[in-house]
């Protein structure tokens, strides 16, 4: 058996370092996935971290979380390498992308489909071994979907920056259906949510972002209008273009991206907040009954949403955006990019 390469996090706050280890055998109906690509996504800088800001001195602490070393990693392709006596349907050499988002299978949330809410959850990447490895553990066969004809750098990230931008999308109902959505924030889920978008509407998105790079590659990805959330005439020019949005998603989650999509609601209008860069938001009470505004906050998204997006991107129906491929061993470096903010578009770190 092979040895298992990884990139673990040794230490809180630290650079990730190779670890190597015993490969697992698969028991049961677990599955073992060499990886093939890992996407790299804001979520693993707060892992990494060690703690999410909730604003002012306000920490998350999330290191109780999991043992380390660690292996990071949720948007993962590959290839089934190996199965245990019954996990049915792992054919040893198909290619596939695995659903993350893994609960206990026994709670509420499990039962409803909701697998991604379950608090006694095995998520890939956040509380068990991901996938910044030369390979991956899969409880059951039922979490690898088909991604052919999708290259593997596509498909992995489907899993988490992909499967955010759909449920986000989804969650604004007929909304959504009956004026241009607003997408704020144009990072990994938010260029997914524009290419998304772009296969799920009639009409165009509107999008927001206050990098000017990230706004030129939006209109090039077919965005209708771009704003600048950071230019204080931004509000009134949503206003004027569209009347009040109806629809929105916040893909940044901090105190001025919330301010801006909610302050251009009109009335009846939703902002569905998938972000987590953090801070505080305050609202006058009143203005949520005024406006018949809704806040709804999403956590990637269900299995079955995963396999409904897989589908429609093998259609042909998704545009793919800028994706970086670089090796497993430069993880760290790719995280320390991302952090800057000067990646457009998605990083895949292949084993
Ligand atoms: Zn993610
Ligand atoms: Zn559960």
């Amino acid at each position: 058996m092979d040895k298992l390469h990884r990139q673990s996090l040794v230490a809180y706050g630290e650079p990730l370092c190779e670890t190597v280890a015993e490969c697992p055998i698969p028991q049961g109906t677990e599955v073992l996935v060499r990886v093939r690509c890992c996407g790299v996504c804001h979520s693993d800088l707060h892992l990494q971290d060690g703690y999410f800001a909730l604003g002012g001195d306000k920490r998350l602490d999330i290191t109780k979380d999991r043992a380390l070393p660690f292996t990071l990693g949720h948007e993962i392709s590959g290839v089934v390498e190996a199965a245990g006596e019954v996990a049915e349907g792992a054919a040893i050499g198909r290619r596939v992308a695995v659903y993350p988002w893994i609960g206990c299978g026994r709670c509420a949330a499990c039962r409803a489909g909701d697998e991604n809410l379950c608090s006694q959850h095995r998520h890939l990447g956040i509380g068990v071994d991901g996938g910044f490895a030369s390979h991956v553990l899969v409880p059951h066969p039922r979490y690898l979907i088909d991604y052919a004809p999708l290259s593997p750098d596509f498909a992995g990230p489907l899993m988490c920056s992909g499967l955010t931008a759909y449920s986000a999308l989804k969650h604004l109902g007929s909304r959504a259906e009956r004026a241009p959505v607003l997408l704020v924030g144009l990072g990994g889920v938010g260029m997914m949510g524009l290419a998304i978008a772009r296969a799920l509407f009639r009409e165009p998105p509107l999008v927001a972002d206050i990098d000017a790079q990230k706004r030129a590659a939006a209109l090039a990805a077919g965005a209708a209008q771009a704003f600048d959330p950071a230019d204080p005439h931004a509000r009134k020019a949503v206003m004027a273009a569209t009347g009040g949005v109806i629809a929105a998603c916040d893909f940044v989650g901090s105190e001025k991206s919330l301010q801006f999509s909610t302050g251009v609601l009109g009335r009846g209008g939703k902002v569905v907040v998938t972000g987590l860069l953090g801070g505080n938001f305050s609202i006058a009470v009143a203005m949520i009954a005024i406006k018949a505004m809704t806040i709804e906050g999403t956590l990637t998204g269900t299995l079955a949403e995963a396999r409904e997006l897989v589908d429609i991107a093998r259609s042909g129906k998704l545009a793919t955006i800028p994706t970086h491929e670089r090796p497993l061993r430069e993880a760290q470096t790719a995280l320390d990019d991302l952090r800057s903010g000067r990646i457009v578009g998605r990083t895949v770190l292949s084993a």
